[in-house]
């Protein structure tokens, strides 16, 4: 940084406005008096010395605009002050007055620097005239010294703050070619005065902004209407000299014309040009901040795809240009499915992780000009612009369906996932931005609830049967509150005991408008809500109460069956929620059985392998539901701590058609005693489906062939009229098994009626 040196202008300044000051050396005091008169009335400090030596003194501390000096002095002579006088750099004028007429001595007094000579006596008469002019001339020297000082300081001062300015500050001559730049183009831009004075402006300016740029530089207008904040991108030196992006930084330009003011008329037109002055001030950073600020405005952070509301203006856009031209626009809502649970399993941060590489692949799918958002959490939207004929949204659809196929390598896991995706097309499916989307959205429900892992073109149905979901959906966050939840109870049957070995709770819904409903109206949907959680606790609240109230009636080995959804596995409390039903009741924990369906055993996630084991470990039964179903290897059997598998009832109706059980009951009957596992089959019909079962060594039952699921009161009744009309074969030795039983239950519906 240079330093500002502030010049001793201001002290002569200060001087300007006092009386001149004037010495009277002379060693005769007449002369002294007289010259003194004589200087009476020209507003004049006058003072007076003796001799040579008192005059130095004096001329040492004070200053002087004239000394009135006398050559022949008693001490030294006056040329010696007068040479002291120039030695020392005395700023003050010399007049000799002297007796000696020698024109020598005049020459000598006048070539040391005097101003004057005046001859005594002769010429003092003209005493007053000469100091007036010497005076005077000191006057305009002091004054003269006094500019040159200003001009001094005021350069120094504009070129203090011409270098050491933020900005680029330059001239260019009339020719656009540089003649003065500030030091900033060095700090800023790498260039040196050797690399640019002589050199056209155009050296240091973007291609692209050089006719931008040209009127501003070769600026000829001045004031208000000369170029002000033109944006111009500048080169850097050499590549890599600055730190901004490419190499160049933007700058805000403002010039303006120089004229020789001196030359030529009034008008600019009749000066003379010299070419043009401008500061361009480096905006860089601010609009590298202004386009971050606009980007993250428009982008989603994670995934850097746009947002809802960079989509939803394309879309728009998309939608009048497709209006005009008679074209479709497809509009794609893409949801991933299960995405709750490698968040709730993996954490935060594999999931994000995750969200990028979806986001990564779902782009690939994207064809020149379609637009793929983030909607937010698991949620994208795409936009197809110029499309046909609706179908050609099955083309990316399938493509997203087959990227997702393989798996994710996430948090050292290889992680699938699968998406739902709706699509709807402009203008079949509406002409607005929210309609289309809403329509891809209900779309995309119809996914979810057939399956997930694929697409649906919306259809005007589904937007009457999306009606009804929302309106179930907010009569099932009352339901719990308002106990319109009811517990049905199946028995289940053991053949060789010939008696009811276990109850399964089955959930109904006294819906106060559609009536009693089945779970599957509204299980899937608490599911998707989250409510499954409160119907859960609920259901698993009420069955251990009645178990334990038909306990204390005597049933001491009936067991309770409670389905819990698998999703509620994901959950880290379940274990902890499930606990204090089997302790606040009393219950033998193995008296209790967690109904789970086959689906948990392909999460094979760790975290639901050790809350199923840390039922297991309090005692808890876990019971596979509807066994068979969906293919789980023998493999994921065996890393679940099971204790009982329930053979699906689609396996029991075949037996219907077959003579002999089929070769899948047969080979679930050896899972289970290969493992060791309990076993029981459900949704038992005919008399001969159970002797089916019998024959091939299936012990329990349970189905509408023994009894429906039955209200609390009439579940009892049954359980009562059991016990006390079957005979059991423990008292029974060598007592057919089950077809005591199976004769019983065919004379009990006047009971249950
Ligand atoms: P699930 O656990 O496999 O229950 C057996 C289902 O088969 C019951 O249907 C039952 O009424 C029916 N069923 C029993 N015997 C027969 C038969 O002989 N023939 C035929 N065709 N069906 C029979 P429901 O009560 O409608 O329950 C359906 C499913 O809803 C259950 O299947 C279970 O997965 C689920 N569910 C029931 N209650 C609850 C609950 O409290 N919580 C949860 N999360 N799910 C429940
Ligand atoms: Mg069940
Ligand atoms: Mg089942």
């Amino acid at each position: 940084m240079n330093r500002l040196v502030i010049s001793h202008a201001d002290v002569l300044s200060n001087q300007h406005c006092r009386p001149q000051r004037v010495l009277i050396v002379d060693d005769e005091p007449l002369l002294r008096a007289s010259l003194k008169h004589l200087l009476d009335g020209c507003e004049l400090e006058v003072f007076e010395c003796e001799n040579g030596c008192d005059a130095i003194t004096t001329l040492e501390t004070q200053n002087f605009d004239l000394v009135l000096l006398d050559i022949g002095l008693p001490d030294i002579s006056g040329l010696e002050v007068m040479d002291w006088v120039v030695e020392n750099k005395i700023h003050t004028s010399v007049i000799f007055v002297s007796a000696d007429d020698n024109i020598d001595s005049a020459i000598t007094a006048l070539r040391k620097g005097a101003v004057e000579f005046v001859r005594k006596p002769n010429e003092l008469p003209e005493i007053q005239y000469k100091v007036r002019n010497a005076l005077y001339r000191r006057h305009l020297e002091r004054c003269n010294a006094l500019m040159t000082a200003r001009l001094e300081q005021s350069e120094q001062l504009h070129r203090f703050l011409v270098e050491n300015s933020p900005d680029l500050i330059y001239t260019l001559d009339d020719n656009a070619r540089f003649t003065f730049i500030n030091d900033r183009f060095e700090t800023l831009l790498g260039y040196t005065r050797e690399d640019l004075i002589g050199s056209q402006y155009s050296a240091i300016v973007h291609e692209d902004d050089v006719e931008k740029a040209v009127y501003a530089f070769a600026e000829r207008r001045r004031d208000g209407r000369a170029t002000a904040n033109l944006e111009v991108r500048l080169k850097c030196k050499n590549n890599g000299y600055c730190h901004f992006e490419n190499n160049l930084i933007v700058s805000m330009l403002s010039a303006t014309a120089i004229y020789d003011d001196t030359a030529g008329g009034d008008l600019l037109s009749q000066k003379l040009y010299l070419g043009t002055y401008g500061v361009a001030h480096n905006i860089t950073e601010r609009k590298i901040a202004e386009e971050t600020i606009a980007y993250q405005a428009l982008h989603d952070q994670l995934t850097s795809l746009p947002n809802q509301r960079l989509f939803k203006d394309r879309l728009e856009m998309s939608i009048i240009h497709a209006k005009r031209c008679g074209r479709m626009v497809g509009v794609m809502f893409i949801d991933l499915d299960r995405f709750k649970v490698v968040n709730d399993t993996y954490g935060h941060a594999a999931g994000d992780e995750l969200l990028k590489n979806v986001a990564f692949r779902l782009r690939l799918c994207m064809r020149a000009g379609d637009t793929l958002a983030r909607k937010g959490g698991d949620e994208f939207t795409a936009l197809l612009p110029d499309m046909m004929k609706p179908e050609d949204a099955t083309i990316i659809a399938e493509k997203i369906l087959n990227e997702l196929s393989s798996p994710f390598n996430v948090a050292d896991q290889d992680l699938h996932i699968t998406a739902s995706i709706g699509i709807a097309v402009l203008p079949r499916d509406g002409e607005s931005v929210d309609t289309l989307l809403k329509n891809a959205d209900i779309a995309m429900y119809k996914v979810k609830a057939s399956g997930k892992n694929g697409y649906k073109y919306f259809i005007p149905d589904m937007n009457a049967a999306n009606r009804e979901r929302i309106s179930l959906e907010n009569d099932l966050r009352q339901a719990v509150r308002r106990d319109e939840f009811e517990l049905y109870y199946q028995p289940q049957f053991s053949m060789s005991c010939n008696e009811i070995v276990g109850m399964e709770a089955l959930i109904r819904w006294n819906h106060p408008i559609h009536g009693l409903l089945n779970p599957h109206t509204f299980i899937e949907l608490a599911e998707e809500t989250g409510l499954i959680g409160s119907i859960t606790d609920w259901a698993l609240g009420k069955a251990c109460k009645q178990l334990s109230i038909w306990r204390d009636r005597g049933f001491n080995n009936l067991r309770m069956s409670v389905n819990v959804s698998p999703q509620e596995f994901e959950r880290d409390d379940i274990v902890e929620r499930i606990l204090p039903h089997v302790t606040n009741n009393h219950l033998p924990a193995d008296f209790l059985e967690i109904e789970i369906t086959e689906n948990i055993l392909l999460r094979d996630t760790p975290s639901v392998i050790s809350k199923m084991r840390s039922l297991r470990e309090h005692g808890i039964r876990i019971a596979i539901d509807d066994f068979g179903t969906c293919y789980s290897s023998l493999n994921y059997l065996r890393m679940f701590p099971v204790s009982t598998i329930k053979i699906d009832q689609s396996f029991v109706r075949d037996l219907l058609h077959e003579q002999s059980a089929s070769p899948i009951i047969q080979a679930i009957i050896g899972i289970a005693r290969g493992y060791g596992l309990h076993l029981l089959a459900e949704g038992v019909e005919s008399k001969e489906q159970a002797n089916a079962l019998m024959d091939v060594g299936c012990d329990e039952m349970q189905g509408f062939f023994f009894s429906k699921p039955l209200q609390t009161e009439a579940a009892g009744r049954l359980l009562h009229y059991t016990a006390t009309s079957t005979p059991h074969i423990s008292s029974q030795p060598g007592g057919s098994s089950g077809a005591d039983l199976i004769h019983i239950l065919e004379s009990r519906d006047a009971l249950l009626d």
